[in-house]
């Protein structure tokens, strides 16, 4: 355990988020958006933040009118360093919702879809290219099997294929960093329902150092540096977790050229802001670059890996990996509206024909955003056994990472999603 808090292990960022004590004006304006009541302080006194309590999702950071919330980890200095080092590989690793994003610090319109841009950007500052929708796309692969896994043994009786143990339902998803630490502190008896799978992100730090070192890369693992390119504060928390080193441990079971010292999968996260202030220190202006290709395999990836972004994504990309699983045909409309839209907590019923126990199946899905506000009904009917849903998808943040705590601030300070809200009629 870090020495002055009680809730994190050795290496562990002990809290992403701080307030500057200079700028705090003590308006509560921050405490109307943290999900675990964090943030304490009288009115017109000034807040801090208790770090036992934070899950580092930064919704403080971008609602504060004052700008006194700031993030404890600025790694754009290292990354650049490393960036010059040409005996190093950096590998950016770009998650599905920052390229809508980061057209807005270079005074493009809000919502821009940049990707070709920001490969070009990226490619031009010496990074190589992984989206991190090709791990996204893993990642369902993971999460999406280990459902029908966990549905097979809780209807039928399935036992796990080499004998292992198989997890409860309902199954939660487990890519938003800011949910998994809230389970862990909150409601550890659920742990057991998190989704086993990695993120994307970590995903993508393990395949970088393993398979992509070797064969895409040609580089030793130990000279590949992997950035995190992210929505999300608390993926700069993730990537400290003591258990991300998988591929130093894979490298050193292999024999391969694994260092003593254990490495991260994931060296560095730079949110949507730390992004475009190191492409503004290396004078690279995205809005004026032509689009570029990725330029290697891990750029390919389906349509399902890119709706991570939104609350209702991994659901749906679920929904279709299980699809295919268990009726043995493709979907022949990709779409499941129902677990879209911006509304609190979305459910549907998806009944599917079980081709290997010939059996109709009718999955109960839930989807969640915006902890703060819909999350304790949902996990207080688990905890009491009276939960309808099989499976739970959960993401902190409103909107989803679209909405992160890493994203461009909006000119108020405020949060554009209550101002969007009221003009979706589905909401
Ligand atoms: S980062 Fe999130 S959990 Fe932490 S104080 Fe801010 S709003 Fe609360
Ligand atoms: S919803 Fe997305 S951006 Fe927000 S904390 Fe979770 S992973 Fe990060």
């Amino acid at each position: 355990m870090n020495k002055e808090t009680k809730t994190y292990r050795k290496g562990e960022i002990p809290g992403i988020i701080a307030i500057n004590t200079r700028e705090c004006k003590g308006c509560d304006a921050c405490k109307r958006f943290c999900p675990t009541g964090a943030i304490t302080g009288m009115f017109g006194a000034t807040h801090r933040v208790d770090a036992d309590l934070c899950i580092s999702c930064g919704q403080c950071l971008v609602n504060c009118p004052f700008g006194a919330p700031y993030e404890t980890v600025d790694p754009v200095e290292q990354v650049a360093a490393k960036l010059a080092d040409k005996r190093t590989t950096v590998v950016g690793i770009i998650a599905p919702a920052v390229r809508v994003a980061i057209g807005e610090p270079f005074g493009m319109p809000v919502g821009s879809l940049v990707t070709g841009k920001m490969y070009s950007a990226m490619k031009k500052a010496g990074f190589v290219i992984l989206d991190n929708n090709f791990a996204a796309d893993l990642t369902i692969m993971e999460e999406g099997t280990e459902f029908i896994q966990r549905a097979r043994h809780a209807l039928f009786g399935e036992k796990a294929e080499h004998g292992g143990e198989i997890g409860p339902l309902p199954q939660f998803t487990s890519c938003c960093p800011a949910w998994v630490r809230f389970v862990e502190t909150n409601y550890p008896a659920l742990i057991p329902n998190l989704s086993s799978a990695k993120s994307p992100q970590q995903m993508a730090g393990a395949v970088a150092k393993t398979y992509g070192a070797a064969q895409v890369f040609k580089a030793a693992p130990e000279s590949v540096y992997t950035v995190g390119i992210m929505p999300c504060t608390a993926k700069k928390f993730e990537a400290s977790r003591p258990e991300f080193q998988s591929a130093w441990h894979f490298m050193k079971e292999k024999g391969g050229a694994a260092s003593s010292a254990p490495y991260p999968d994931i060296d560095a996260v730079l949110t949507t802001r730390d992004l475009a202030r190191l492409l503004k220190k290396m004078k690279i202006n995205l809005a004026a670059e032509n689009d570029a290709e990725g330029g290697t395999l891990f750029a390919e990836y389906t349509g399902a890996g890119t709706i991570f972004g939104n609350t209702g994504g991994v659901m749906e990309a679920a929904l279709r990996t299980a699809y295919v699983v268990l009726t043995g045909t493709p979907l022949a409309r990709l779409e499941f509206e129902a677990v879209r839209g911006l509304k609190g907590v979305k459910s549907a019923d998806v009944t599917l024909r079980d081709q290997k126990y010939g059996k109709d199946v009718t999955v109960k899905v839930a989807v969640v955003h915006d902890i703060r506000a819909n999350i304790r009904p949902i996990v207080e009917e688990v905890m009491a056994g009276r939960s309808p849903y099989h499976f739970i998808e959960v993401m902190n943040c409103p909107g989803g990472c679209i909405n992160g705590g890493g994203q461009p601030i909006c000119d108020t300070g405020s949060s554009w999603i209550g101002r969007v809200l009221p003009s979706f009629a589905w909401s």
